[in-house]
This record gives C-alpha cells, sequence and structure tokens, in this order.
C-alpha cells in the first residue's frame, strides 16, 4: 500500500491514528498503527469499511482482530489491495449499469403508456384538431425517448470501456503477482499453481508428467568473486535459457534464490532428460563476460533431477525425488541431469 502523503498531512494523519488506537483501546504496535494510519487517511475505502464494521461489532480491538486486519490489508502487499481495489470498482460500474437499465426498462415503460394514451385519444376524437393534438403529443414522447435512449447509449460506452480498462489493469495486477520480479519468468507461486494443476490433470488423463529441479553450480563462489550484481546477471541468463528451451504446456520458473524449477506436462522421463540436456549444454556453453571490463569469468554450470509423477500422490513426494535426484547430480560431480530411473538404478546396484 503507498501512502505518499506530504509530511503536514502525514502528520495529521499520525496523531489522529494515536488518538483513535486509544480510544479503541488498540495496542500502539507497527502493525495496527499500519492499519489506523491508513484509516485515518480515508484514501482506502475497503480498509475503511472494515474498521468501521469492527468497530460497530463492539467486540473490541483483540490481538486476532488486529491480526485479521493487517493481514487481509497489507501482509501479501499492494498487489492485494490493488486487486481487491480494482474488484470494488468493478462492482461499483456494474450496479451502476444495471441501476441505468432499471431506468431505461421503466422508461420504455412509461413511452408504450404515453403511445397506448395517444391511441386511445385519436381513436376517441371526433375532429381533425384533436388527431393533430394527438400526434403532436405522439411525436414529443418519441423525441424525449429518443434523446434519453441516446443518453442511456453513451453512459453505457463509457462504462462497458471503463470495466474493459479495469480488467486490463486487473490482469496486469495478476500476471505481476504471477512474475519473478529480478528475471522476468514465473515465480514460485505460478509454480505451485501450475505444478497442482498439471498433476490433477496426469491424475485424471494418466498421461506422464516430470518436474525438473535445478540449481546454479557452486554459484556463492562466483558471487563471493564477481559481486552479486553480476550473479544477478546470471540469474537472468540462465532463466532466459531456460525459458527458450521449453515451449507449450512446459513452464520454468525461478523455484528459490539461485534454483529454477520446470514443470513437463505430457512428458515422459525420456524426453524430460532431453530438455533438461538441452538447458544444461546451453548455459554450460555460455562464455560470461564482464560487461565493464571485459574479463572473462569462464562457463557457469547447473545441475538438474528429474522425477516422474506417480499417479495419486503428493505433490511434496514427487518434489522431494526430483530434489533427491539434483542432490546426487551435485554429489556426483555437478553440471549433470540425473533422473529418477538412474538414481533407482545406482539404488539397486
Ligand atoms: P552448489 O554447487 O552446492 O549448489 O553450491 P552453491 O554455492 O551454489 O550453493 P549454496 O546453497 O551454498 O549457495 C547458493 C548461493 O546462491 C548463495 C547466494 O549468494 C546465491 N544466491 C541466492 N539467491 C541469489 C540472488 O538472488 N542473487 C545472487 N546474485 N545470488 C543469489
Ligand atoms: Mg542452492
Ligand atoms: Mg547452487
Amino acid at each position: 500500500m503507498e501512502f505518499g502523503d506530504g509530511l503536514d498531512q502525514a502528520n495529521v494523519f499520525a496523531r489522529r491514528a494515536l488518538e483513535l488506537m486509544q480510544a479503541h483501546a488498540v495496542p500502539p504496535t507497527p502493525k495496527n498503527f499500519t492499519i489506523w494510519y491508513a484509516y485515518a487517511g480515508e484514501k482506502f475505502p475497503d480498509l475503511r469499511k472494515a474498521v468501521d464494521e469492527a468497530i460497530e461489532r463492539n467486540d473490541g480491538f483483540t490481538p486476532a482482530v488486529n491480526a485479521a486486519l493487517f493481514e487481509r490489508f497489507f501482509s501479501d502487499s499492494d498487489e492485494g489491495l490493488a486487486v481487491q481495489e480494482t474488484g470494488r470498482r468493478i462492482e461499483d460500474r456494474l450496479s451502476g449499469l444495471l441501476k441505468m437499465l432499471g431506468v431505461a426498462s421503466e422508461e420504455v415503460d412509461g413511452f408504450e403508456a404515453s403511445l397506448k394514451n395517444g391511441l386511445g385519444a385519436m381513436a376517441g376524437s371526433d375532429g381533425l384538431n384533436g388527431i393533430k393534438a394527438a400526434v403532436q403529443q405522439l411525436v414529443l414522447e418519441t423525441q424525449k425517448m429518443q434523446s434519453s435512449n441516446r443518453v442511456l447509449q453513451e453512459q453505457l460506452e463509457t462504462s462497458s470501456s471503463e470495466i474493459a480498462s479495469l480488467r486490463q489493469n486487473l490482469e496486469e495486477v495478476q500476471r505481476e503477482a504471477m512474475t519473478d520480479a529480478l528475471t522476468g519468468i514465473a515465480n514460485r507461486k505460478m509454480f505451485d499453481a501450475v505444478l497442482r494443476r498439471a498433476a490433477l490433470e496426469a491424475d485424471e488423463t494418466g498421461q506422464p508428467l516430470c518436474l525438473a529441479l535445478t540449481d546454479i553450480d557452486h554459484f556463492k563462489q562466483f558471487n563471493d568473486t564477481y559481486g552479486h550484481q553480476t550473479g544477478d546477471q546470471v540469474l537472468k541468463l540462465v532463466a532466459r535459457i531456460m525459458q527458450d528451451n521449453v515451449k507449450g504446456r512446459d513452464l520454468a520458473a525461478r523455484y528459490g534464490g539461485e534454483e529454477f524449477g520446470v514443470i513437463l506436462p505430457q512428458t515422459d522421463i525420456g524426453d524430460a532428460e532431453t530438455v533438461c540436456e538441452q538447458i544444461r549444454t546451453s548455459v554450460a556453453g555460455k562464455r560470461i563476460r564482464s560487461r565493464q571490463t571485459g574479463e572473462e569469468m569462464g562457463a557457469i554450470t547447473l545441475s538438474l533431477g528429474i522425477a516422474q509423477f506417480r499417479q495419486g500422490e503428493p505433490l511434496s513426494e514427487l518434489i522431494h525425488r526430483a530434489d533427491e535426484c539434483l542432490y546426487h547430480a551435485k554429489r556426483s560431480g555437478r553440471n549433470v541431469t540425473i533422473a529418477e530411473a538412474a538414481l533407482d538404478a545406482v539404488a539397486a546396484d
């Protein structure tokens, strides 16, 4: 949540927040202060509503109530709030539209009644003047109807273009929430969601599903030698290579610091190994050179472990097996791919 208030205003909000907290017996912790500062600032209608409701319930601001408020509005960062706010604005627009349509339909009813009256008046009139007056009245009513139709049309167009832009806004926020900020590929949240969906599908269809986990070799040493920023450039490079080597329904994601995951639906372990070997050799084949000094930093290598999903198993088990393969790849000298079939063979020996 961005406050962005000027210093004077921030002082006013802060003082008001503290007064309110005292009035409602809210302990002055940093988290509670964050909630009440936002409340005092009057800029976040959803938060104000939630706090007002809590005041009205009169159950007191217990630690649970305070924690729930913080969790709801601040824990998962701005994006949660942006999604809520956009959702609320879309709701407002839609209810505005529905109201307009209600008014329009009343107007149509009114118009129909005037037509009937006019026709009745014509039928009942015995002279030309009576008919003239009735026709004039009908022309008037028709013009009124036309102009209110025009207004409605314009309002509908404005509202629907506002809704379209709000929806686009929402999609952008959701995309950002699923993207790793440094590398621009999918983040852990996206990885978890896609893996869950892929496993459900594999359970349903019986198609194979593979998971590869990979970790950069001796990356700490690389960072220590060339600096963290150069390390970040390497992470970006590795992410790009992974992305370039997966396609269609596959997903490459940054799983943790210098670890990546690849989800390969409808792929058996042999094909998964081919994909991983392409990634591995492609990374190992790059010569890393410093942008500033032109200094040659040698090669970066990856170790990879692959496991195949077993119908009905919990995902933690699949991840655990891929991780074990990765561990063996490290143990067997790094810069290598180990698939679980190979691991089974080792165990059998
Ligand atoms: P191994 O071959 O056994 O994986 O050795 P390693 O040095 O890569 O493993 P270790 O887990 O000891 O170190 C991981 C390093 O990755 C430590 C940390 O400095 C680096 N790292 C993690 N996240 C980031 C990041 O976002 N940027 C940079 N530059 N480095 C990172
Ligand atoms: Mg690691
Ligand atoms: Mg490592």
